[in-house]
């Protein structure tokens, strides 16, 4: 299974960007060992990178924990939570699916299904529709709109 070295992840492994742990893995086919994208080991070649989803993934396929990072020394369930949280309330404006959810989350559909629930309680899809009835409810309490026009506002925003 091949994952593509998208332009937000290579950022984030040119950046050490700590926000990204725990949503990917790299890989560098030249050493065989494994990062989180956070890691201050030098910048690899872009040519050299593979990327997996899960330290499995990454073990499965012959490649061996970075001694720095240490990718398969922690559990980042709770920090991607917190991601996916945020990128729902950045983003309940658009369409969003589980499939597009889960691939702009670095997840995987069954994974953030599972995940969520047993963190939050409720499904990330029900999450969602919580976040657009607080919003319509604010809306109809601040605005002054008459209902129709917020529904009518919020089908469009669906378009
Ligand atoms: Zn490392």
């Amino acid at each position: 299974m091949k994952h593509p070295l998208t332009i937000s992840r290579w950022t984030a492994i040119a950046t050490n960007d700590q926000s990204k742990d725990g949503l990917f893995f790299y890989g560098v086919t030249t050493t065989k060992i494994f990062c989180k994208p956070s890691c201050h080991s030098k910048i690899p070649n872009k040519e050299n990178i593979v990327i997996f989803k899960t330290t499995a993934e990454a073990l499965s396929a012959n490649f061996r924990p970075c001694k720095r990072c240490q990718p398969t020394g922690s559990t980042p369930n709770r920090l991607w939570i917190e991601q996916i949280k945020q990128y729902l309330e950045n983003n309940f404006q658009h369409e969003l699916t589980l499939n597009t959810i889960a691939e702009d989350c670095h997840g995987s559909v069954s994974n953030l299904q599972r995940t969520f629930k047993k963190n939050t309680g409720i499904s990330p899809t029900n999450y969602l529709v919580k976040i657009r009835l607080t919003h319509s409810q604010e809306l109809l309490k601040n605005s002054g709109y008459p209902i129709k026009t917020i529904a009518n506002r919020e089908a469009a925003e669906k378009l």
